[in-house]
């Protein structure tokens, strides 16, 4: 608190983001990053970028990534394309630019924790809808008037999905206002939207680098939609930063996205080891929510979530512990390598097994 601080920052709650702590032999399954590395290929043309040129300002329009974007997604040219640091950065304009209205928008109660922290940074009013209780999002739930309506799908924390044929219900319904479609998990099994974009102008959809691309640190999102929508996003972007991405951002993410290869693969094998660990937590008495992310929603119906997390922590893995309404007895886990995977299922083996006068204490 400050006498020199607005009113505005006086009355933020931030985000606050998973822990990157600086620990030796972490198994670190708390933040959704890929276990993978980023496509070799990427991390050469962000080398080969690290050259004099860096003095020069980067392209503004971000044309070249714009346009291979619009190519991969079968969208008629970059004017459907927009790039953002960050897919948090693109969501931000996005609230700024299509969710600011007279009536307040519409969010399931449970999912990225980020949208009220923009509704408080903007003054958008919103409402919560109710996931039912299986966790699901249900889509009549959202026939009614709204400034806009967002949700990641597939859901987080809960990594449940649902079907295109449900977003074209919605879309058939809600006409008037943006529906927003967070897609930053979308490649790990779900159904994307992208395709009923040229139909419905109300659309957007919103993905990032940060996860199947394996490229968290480079800070790349992106989001698709009418030229109309996006125009609102740029004319946002214009009056903030004009160089959102950087030159190596840039080169990073155009060849990340040009091999085809390593994206197939590694997502691939996350999906599969996504298979693996659901089995062994099932079996270790786990409920496990069937996702389609890269990461796993859990509770354990005789074990405290925070002690779990704790318990986890003190043998070196992390994974994410949110003390929220309806999801503070379950634990968000990261779908890591098999190894990883492993070692998590061997610990959590260990700490389930110990006695109930061990499991009560702190
Ligand atoms: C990770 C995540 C993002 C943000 O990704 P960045 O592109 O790294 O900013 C957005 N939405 C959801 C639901 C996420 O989980």
């Amino acid at each position: 608190m400050s006498r020199y601080w607005s009113k505005t920052v006086h009355q933020l709650s931030p985000y606050v983001p998973g822990e990157q702590p600086r620990l030796a032999n972490l198994v670190k399954l708390n933040t959704n990053e890929n276990p993978y590395g980023p496509s070799p290929q990427a991390l050469a043309a962000i080398r080969k970028a690290a050259d004099d040129t860096l003095r020069l300002y980067p392209d503004p329009d971000a044309k070249a990534l714009r346009e291979a974007l619009a190519r991969q997604f079968g969208l008629p040219g970059p004017a459907w394309v927009f790039v953002g640091n960050g897919s948090d950065e693109v969501l931000a304009h996005a609230f700024c630019a299509l969710l600011k209205h007279e009536r307040p928008i519409l969010f399931p109660d449970v999912s990225y924790s980020f949208y009220p922290v923009y509704c408080q940074l903007y003054g958008i009013a919103y409402r919560t809808i109710p996931l039912d209780r299986d966790f699901r999002i249900r889509i009549d739930d959202y026939f009614q008037e709204n400034g806009g309506i967002i949700f990641p799908n597939p859901n987080a924390p809960t990594g449940l999905a649902l079907a295109r044929t449900e977003i074209e219900r919605l879309l058939a319904h809600n006409t008037e206002s943006a529906v927003i479609l967070d897609e930053a998990y979308v490649d790990f099994g779900a159904e994307s939207a992208v395709s009923l974009l040229p139909r419905h102008p109300q659309l957007l959809v919103v993905q990032t680098f940060s996860k199947s691309r394996s490229l968290a640190g480079l800070r790349v999102g992106f989001a698709l939609g009418h030229p109309e929508l996006i125009e609102a996003l740029q004319r946002v972007k214009d009056s903030f930063n004009s160089y959102p991405l950087d030159r190596l951002a840039l080169a990073g993410a155009e060849a990340a996205l040009a091999d085809h290869a390593w994206f197939e693969t590694t997502r691939a094998a996350i999906m599969q080891s996504r298979q693996w660990l659901a089995q062994e937590l099932a079996r270790l008495g786990f409920e496990v929510l069937p996702s389609l992310a890269n990461f796993l929603f859990v509770r354990h119906p005789l074990w405290d979530a925070g002690k779990l997390a704790a318990a986890l922590r003190a043998r070196h893995i992390i994974v994410r512990h949110f003390r929220a309404p309806r999801i503070d007895q379950h634990l968000r886990i990261t779908v890591g390598t098999d190894e990883q995977c492993r070692r998590l299922v061997t610990a959590l083996s260990e700490i389930l097994a110990a006695s109930p006068s061990e499991r009560d204490a702190d």
